[in-house]
């Protein structure tokens, strides 16, 4: 067996970042930038009120209340056009741009209004600059706005789209094919015969790489059979820029999977010391990154959370901490027991935080074919080599709902 940190290396080095394509903003999010976006504009782009009010000389309030004539209005989307001089005010909505002259906004909460609104009275004196929005406050030309490798996300759009920049430079998505195989296992909701299951894994790896980032491509169920299990890999890895299988990767008479990969691609069979998923394969079938999950439909969740998910999330440009979920100390609430195997194991867990403090209870059964408590699980709780956890006792987990 090998530690898990050997194998993620491992394949980390066999996936590389996707090439980068010109993509259109708005259909960016969730892509990585492959170049620096820099600002070319002042925004704001003129100063103009954070508030509804009066534009003023901030002078003119020192000493409040004070009264002023009013000598315009002007709502947001306008241009500037009466001049604030000494004595005067321009009534001015949120986002309008500042009057010639004007130094400070007083908001119109702390101001009265004469019946024919030719005065106000302004209740509290402000300060130069009050309620003003300067032009440049939030970027500057030639400001460098993300760095490069940027995972985007819907205010970067919206950054994007404030500047004017309608295309950028992106890592392309990945295009990821998955496949799972078995005799046993049948599609949809027909009736079971004896000995069979229904093919589960397909669904949630799809909806993994959905998540992950990538653009998921259903490569179907395949029969455990030679001829069928080659002509899927090969025509996947045409057609896909990584393929994720399931199943027959561990030591099974009729793992097929692993006779065919083992001839037409270079794979590494690995027995990684942890509990689940300790089979795991990766290698490339010409230059593509073949990725063989256990079949165990927990096992290969775990599988794809630890070692797949990080080389995918590689392959869409992303580096160091975003590739691997978020790793926090947790307190665990009840017993996590677990026997001494020479394995690291990875608990499915409920996580919630009181006070601060990040506590963690079973999610339910913890074999490696109870996909429900995978499925209603927070977090994978790292229970070290050893008798688990006792009540109070910290572990580090994995959190599984976030980037
Ligand atoms: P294998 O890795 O092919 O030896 O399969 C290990 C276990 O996982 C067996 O109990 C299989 O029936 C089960 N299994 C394999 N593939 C799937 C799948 N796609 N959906 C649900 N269970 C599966
Ligand atoms: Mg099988």
């Amino acid at each position: 067996m090998i530690p898990l940190t050997e194998a993620h290396t491992y394949v980390l080095q066999g996936c590389a970042p996707l090439e980068t394509a010109s993509t259109r903003s708005a259909e960016a999010l969730g892509l990585v930038t492959a170049e620096p976006i820099m600002s070319n504009e002042q925004v704001p782009p003129f100063n103009n009120t954070a508030v509804d009010g009066y534009a003023v000389i901030a002078s003119d309030t020192a000493g409040a209340p004070v009264d002023l004539n009013v000598v315009g209005a002007i709502a947001a989307g306008q241009a500037p056009s009466t001049p604030v001089t000494a004595g005067t005010a321009v009534r001015i909505m949120t986002g309008a741009p500042l009057p010639d002259g004007a130094d400070a906004i007083v908001m119109v909460e702390d101001t009265t209004t004469s019946d024919d609104q030719t005065t106000v009275t302004i209740n509290s004196s402000v300060e130069a600059g009050s309620a003003v929005r300067r032009a440049g406050e939030d970027m500057q030309p030639g400001q460098q706005v993300f760095d490069a490798g940027t995972l985007l996300q819907p205010g970067h759009l919206g950054v994007l789209a404030t500047l004017g920049i309608e295309e950028i430079a992106t890592h392309r998505r990945p295009l990821v094919g998955v496949i799972s195989t078995g005799d046993e296992l049948v599609e949809g909701a027909q009736e079971l015969a004896p000995g069979q299951i229904r093919d589960s894994n397909r669904r949630t790896l799809l909806a993994m790489v959905e998540q992950a980032g990538c653009t998921p491509v259903d490569l179907g169920l395949i029969r455990d059979d030679e001829a069928a299990v080659e002509a899927a890999l090969r025509a996947g890895a045409q057609q896909c820029d990584a393929i994720i299988t399931s199943g027959g990767v561990s030591m099974g008479d009729f793992d097929y999977v692993k006779l065919v990969l083992g001839r037409i691609a270079d794979m590494r069979w690995m027995q990684i010391a942890i509990k689940p998923a300790k089979p795991m394969a990766f290698g490339t079938l010409g230059d593509t990154p073949i990725f063989g999950l256990p079949g165990n439909p927990v096992s290969s969740m775990v599988s794809f959370e630890l070692l797949a998910r990080p080389g995918l999330r590689k392959m869409m440009g992303l580096t160091g901490d975003q590739l691997d979920r978020p790793r926090i100390s947790a307190v665990a609430e009840g017993p996590l027991p677990r026997r001494p195997d020479g394995k690291t194991h990875f608990a499915r867990v409920n996580l919630r935080w009181v006070d601060g403090t990040a506590l963690i209870r079973s999610a339910g059964g913890q074999g490696s074919h109870q996909l429900s408590a995978m499925a209603g699980a927070d977090a994978l709780a790292v229970l070290p080599d050893g008798d688990g956890l006792a009540e109070g006792d910290s572990a580090i987990v994995f959190v599984l709902h976030g980037d």
